[in-house]
C-alpha cells in the first residue's frame, strides 16, 4: 500500500531538520528522510584514532545568550532543543596579512570593543567604522517586513520607514564602506569575514556581510559543546518526540508529480512515498535531476541554471600529542592571508589567498583527551579549483601536498610547531564535500550570492523564485544564502509556512 504523510522532507542538514523539527512540532505527520545513516549533512562529526573532530563549524553566527537570546538561540528554544553552547571569548578573529601593506590584529568583541581594536590599528577611523555597525538595526527591520510581506513589500513603506536601507541595499560591501570613510587599511581587516561567505567585499552585498559582522560583533561566536553533531541530534529528538520519523540510509532518488504539475511525493529505496507537501534541503540543481522536465517550469529551469554555484573549501583536520598551550595557539581563530585585500585573496585562492586556522580546544579545553589537541584548517576554493583528472594516486598526493603547504605556512606565521605533533590527519577537499552532501562542484554555500541574485534581490524577489505547488525549499541553498544560521532559519521560516497552509492557514 502506498505511504501517504502530511509532510516529507528530504535531506537531513540544518535546514531540513529545523523545517521537520517544525512541522512534527505542528502535529503534522512528518518523514524525514535521509541519505546517510546519521543526520546533520555539515553539521555532525567524526573520528580518528582517539579524537572526535568538527568537519564545519568554526562559529555559529546570530546565537545570543539565554539572557540576550539571537535568532538562532530561539529557533532552537522554541523547538524544545537543548543545546550547551559555549563562546568564544575576548576578541572574535586574529586577521594575519602577510603582504605588503599586511598586518596582525586581534579583533574584538562589543561594539566598543570592536571600533577600538581597528582604531588601535588605523587611529582615527573609530567613528566611520560604528556608523557602518548602526546600519544593522536598520537593516534588519527592514529585512523582517520583506519577509513578513513574503516579498511583496509596499514601495512606499520602504522609502518612509526604510530609507537607509534603500540607500545602502543595493551596494557592495567595499562602496558602503568607502562612503562613509573608512580608510582602506581598516575595511581590509573588517573583510577578512569575507572567507566566511565565500564572495569577495567588492561584489558581495553590502547588508548580506553586515548581518553577519554585527551579530559576531554584539553576540560573539557560538558553538555547541560536543561538536555540531550535537545540533542535529538535538533536532532529531524534537522530531521523534513529536511523532515525526526519520528514515536514514534513504536517498531519494525521484521527485513525483501529479498531472497538475504539483508534487505529490517522492522515491526512496524504490518505494514511492506520497505526502501533501514536500521540502527539499537538497538544492534545486539536484531536484530538477530527479523530476521528469516535463513538470518542471521553464522559468525555474532558467533560475536554476542562471545561478552559478558557491565555494567550497579544502579542508585539513589534525589531532595532536599535545595540549594547546604546548603547542603556543592561543586564538581560538585565526585568518591568515598572502595579501590585505580580499579581491586579490579571492582570485589567488588555490595558491596564495586566505585560510583560516581553528584551535577549538581554546573554546572548549576538554574537546579532546587530557595531553592533546586539535586544529582545524579551512582553505576556501572551488570544485574547479581542484585539478581535472586526478588518478586515485594523483588525488592522495594533491591532498598530502595542500596539508603539507598549508601546515608548513601557518608554522612559519604563528611561530609554532605542528609537524611533530601529528597523530591524526584527514584531509577533505570539495571532492569529499560534492561526495558527501551531493551538491554539485562540492559546493558547501548553494549558489553564489551576488550580482543579480545577492540576498537582497533573492529577498525582495522571492515569490518569484522556484513555484511549483506542492514543493518548497530550504537550506544553504536557499534564499537566504549559505552558514549554519542560515539553514536553520530558512528550515525553521518554511516549515512553519507549510504547516500553516496544511492547517488551513494562509
Ligand atoms: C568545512 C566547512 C566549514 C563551514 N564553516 C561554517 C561556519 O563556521 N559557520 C557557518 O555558519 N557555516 C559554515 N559552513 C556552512 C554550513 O555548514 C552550511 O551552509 C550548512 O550546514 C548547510 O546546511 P543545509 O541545510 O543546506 O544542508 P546540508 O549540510 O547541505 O545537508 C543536506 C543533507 O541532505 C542530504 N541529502 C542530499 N541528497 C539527498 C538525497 N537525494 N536523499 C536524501 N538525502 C539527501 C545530505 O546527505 C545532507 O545530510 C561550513 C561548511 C563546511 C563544509
Amino acid at each position: 500500500m502506498d505511504k501517504m504523510f502530511d509532510v516529507i522532507v528530504v535531506g537531513a542538514g540544518n535546514g531540513g531538520l529545523a523545517a521537520a523539527a517544525n512541522t512534527a512540532k505542528e502535529g503534522l505527520n512528518t518523514l524525514l528522510l535521509e541519505k546517510h545513516n546519521i543526520p546533520g549533512g555539515c553539521a555532525t562529526s567524526f573520528r580518528r584514532g582517539r579524537f572526535e573532530f568538527e568537519p564545519s563549524l568554526h562559529e555559529l553566527c546570530s546565537v545570543g545568550t539565554a539572557e540576550r537570546p539571537n535568532v538562532v538561540y530561539k529557533v532552537f528554544d522554541d523547538l524544545g532543543a537543548k543545546i550547551n553552547w559555549e563562546y568564544e571569548k575576548g576578541h572574535i578573529f586574529r586577521s594575519i596579512s602577510k603582504g605588503e601593506n599586511g598586518f596582525d590584529v586581534r579583533v574584538n568583541a562589543g561594539i566598543e570593543g570592536f571600533c577600538e581594536s581597528l582604531e588601535k590599528e588605523v587611529p582615527g577611523c573609530k567613528e566611520n567604522v560604528r556608523a557602518l555597525l548602526a546600519l544593522k538595526p536598520k537593516i534588519a527591520a527592514a529585512i523582517d517586513y520583506i519577509y513578513a510581506t513574503k516579498g511583496n513589500p509596499n514601495g512606499l513603506v520602504m522609502l518612509l520607514k526604510h530609507a537607509d536601507f534603500m540607500r545602502a541595499a543595493g551596494h557592495s560591501v567595499e562602496e558602503v564602506m568607502t562612503a562613509l570613510g573608512i580608510p582602506e587599511k581598516a575595511q581590509n581587516i573588517i573583510c577578512t569575514y569575507w572567507g566566511y561567505l565565500g564572495v569577495p567585499t567588492d561584489e558581495l552585498n553590502c547588508m548580506h556581510f553586515l548581518n553577519m559582522l554585527y551579530d559576531y560583533v554584539v553576540d560573539g561566536a557560538a558553538m555547541p559543546r560536543h561538536r555540531s553533531h550535537e545540533l542535529s541530534l538535538a533536532l532529531i529528538d524534537v522530531i521523534q518526540k513529536h511523532g515525526g520519523q526519520v528514515w536514514y540510509n534513504s536517498e531519494v532518488t525521484e521527485f513525483l508529480y501529479k498531472e497538475d504539475g504539483s508534487v505529490c511525493g517522492v522515491v526512496a529505496n524504490g518505494e514511492k512515498l506520497y505526502a501533501k507537501e514536500v521540502i527539499s534541503n537538497v538544492i534545486p540543481h539536484n531536484v530538477f535531476n530527479m523530476s521528469e522536465t516535463k513538470y518542471i517550469p521553464e522559468q525555474n529551469l532558467k533560475l536554476a541554471n542562471a545561478r552559478e554555484f558557491g565555494i567550497s573549501v579544502a579542508t585539513v583536520y589534525l589531532g595532536l600529542d599535545c595540549t594547546i598551550e604546548e603547542l603556543g595557539m592561543t586564538d581560538y581563530t585565526v585568518f591568515i592571508s598572502g595579501n590585505p585585500n580580499p579581491r586579490v585573496q579571492n582570485d589567488t585562492r588555490a595558491e596564495d589567498g586566505l585560510y583560516i586556522v581553528n584551535s577549538l580546544n581554546n573554546v572548549i579545553p576538554d574537546s579532546s583527551e587530557p595531553g592533546t589537541c586539535t586544529m582545524f584548517f579551512t582553505i576556501p576554493v572551488y570544485g574547479h579549483d581542484v585539478p581535472k583528472d586526478l588518478t586515485p594516486q594523483g588525488y592522495k598526493k594533491y591532498k598530502n601536498d595542500l596539508a603539507k603547504k598549508y601546515i608548513e605556512d601557518a608554522e612559519k606565521v604563528l611561530g609554532i610547531s605542528i609537524m611533530p605533533h601529528i597523530e591524526e590527519i584527514s584531509v577533505a577537499t570539495p571532492v569529499t564535500f560534492a561526495r558527501y552532501l551531493g551538491t554539485p562542484e562540492g559546493t558547501i554555500y548553494g549558489y553564489k550570492l551576488s550580482g543579480w541574485d545577492n540576498l537582497m534581490a533573492r529577498t525582495a524577489g522571492e515569490k518569484n523564485d522556484y513555484a511549483i505547488p506542492g514543493l518548497s525549499f530550504c537550506g544553504g541553498h536557499y534564499i537566504r544564502g549559505d552558514g549554519y544560521s542560515c539553514a536553520y532559519i530558512m528550515g525553521d521560516t518554511i516549515g512553519k509556512r507549510v504547516a500553516k497552509r496544511l492547517k488551513g492557514g494562509a
